[in-house]
């Protein structure tokens, strides 16, 4: 096991200060993630620095105009709780829910969880075996490989890795805000920037910086909110990452949908949003299922699946189409 030191932090600014400084320390939070990367030997911090004690970040809080505020230590059974995040965002609490175990939600925290890195094998193998993500330039075992989990959007040839967070689903559905200290002040970052596409640099996962801390996810009130649900099909019903996974929120005028948001989990290196069927889903019946399909459809001209995932291409319209259908029942 890799050995590391471990120091406590109690101030905001001193932990951004000791992280902007210091090349070889990593943060850590509930450690459901971290450990299991050190394990691995897929990251090796030197020093951890425990944020669990910095004040304020826990709460969750109602705002006044409709939205929610989390913090980003609030674990993910809290969340998945709370009566007022059921009912204004019942899909944050869906996704957290069929996420992980019920003793890793209550380790877990949410500012964590959207850090997770990607479960690829090979990613993760402890043999070292090429992985651009892992050793930036040793290659991408997956490309050619066992990738029936891997990406079919947006991938490039560096790597088709996807990002296997279920609340970053729900929070980029619903465009929520991260929240970020760094060492030059607060920022809100949009949650559909925060993660980024492999492009040339998979060993980036997102927009953060060395001193970046999250402090908070905010969730704007929307209309969609309340009329919203998380549909994750996986191999196995007990806890599992997704093969495919769907935030869906819409409004409705008597059946007819004002808006729609369609978020996907499990086909790319971030949450895919459906931006061309949610424009084509506007005005359509929701019990027109011929309409809602073509509308879907609509999104998919543009999958580029790989040897061994054609599969999600099919399953994920009809995720999407199932999850529309439950949100919508909730208008
Ligand atoms: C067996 C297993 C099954 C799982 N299944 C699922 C699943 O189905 N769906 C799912 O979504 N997740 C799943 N997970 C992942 C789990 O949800 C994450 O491990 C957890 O959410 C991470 O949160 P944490 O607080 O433990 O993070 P940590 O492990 O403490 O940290 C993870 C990373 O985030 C960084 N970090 C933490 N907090 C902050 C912060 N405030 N600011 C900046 N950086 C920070 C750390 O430095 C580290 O790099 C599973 C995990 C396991 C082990
Ligand atoms: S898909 Fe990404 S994480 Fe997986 S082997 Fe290729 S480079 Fe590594």
């Amino acid at each position: 096991m890799h050995s590391f030191a471990l120091a406590r932090a109690d101030d905001q600014a001193k932990a951004v200060a000791a992280h902007a400084h210091d090349p070889h320390l990593a943060f850590i939070a509930g450690g459901t993630d971290l450990i299991g990367l050190i394990k691995d030997r897929a990251t090796l911090p030197e020093r951890l620095l425990d944020i669990n004690h910095l004040p304020d970040m826990a709460r969750i809080e109602p705002l006044p105009d409709g939205g929610l505020r989390i913090g980003a230590l609030a674990h993910m059974s809290d969340v998945a709780a709370d009566m007022e995040v059921r009912r204004r965002f019942p899909v944050i609490a869906e996704a957290l829910l069929f996420a992980a175990s019920g003793q890793l939600r209550n380790m877990a925290t949410v500012g964590g969880n959207i850090m997770q890195r990607t479960r690829c094998a090979y990613f993760r193998d402890e043999d070292d075996l090429p992985c651009n993500k892992r050793r930036p330039g040793s290659g991408c075992s997956a490309l050619h490989g066992l990738n029936r989990n891997h990406a079919i959007f947006g991938w490039s040839d560096a790597c088709v890795a996807t990002n296997p967070s279920d609340l970053a689903v729900a929070l980029a559905a619903l465009d929520a805000v991260v929240i970020v200290r760094g060492p030059t002040g607060q920022r809100s970052i949009r949650f559909t920037d925060f993660h980024r596409l492999p492009g040339s640099t998979p060993e980036r996962d997102n927009v953060l910086e060395r001193g970046d801390l999250i402090v908070a996810i905010e969730a704007p009130a929307r209309p969609e909110g309340g009329a919203s649900h998380y549909l994750k099909v996986r191999d196995r019903q007990s806890y599992e990452f997704a093969l495919v996974s769907l935030a869906a929120a819409v409004a409705t005028d008597d059946r007819r949908i004002r808006s729609a948001r369609l978020a996907l989990g499990g086909v790319a290196h971030k949450p895919w949003r459906l931006t061309a069927a949610e424009s084509a889903l506007r005005g359509a019946s929701l019990d027109d299922s011929d309409a809602l399909k073509s509308a879907i459809a609509e999104s998919f001209a543009d999958a580029r699946p790989l040897a061994h995932n054609a599969f999600k291409v099919e399953l994920a319209q009809r995720v999407a189409l199932r999850a529309l259908q439950t949100a919508g029942a909730r208008a």
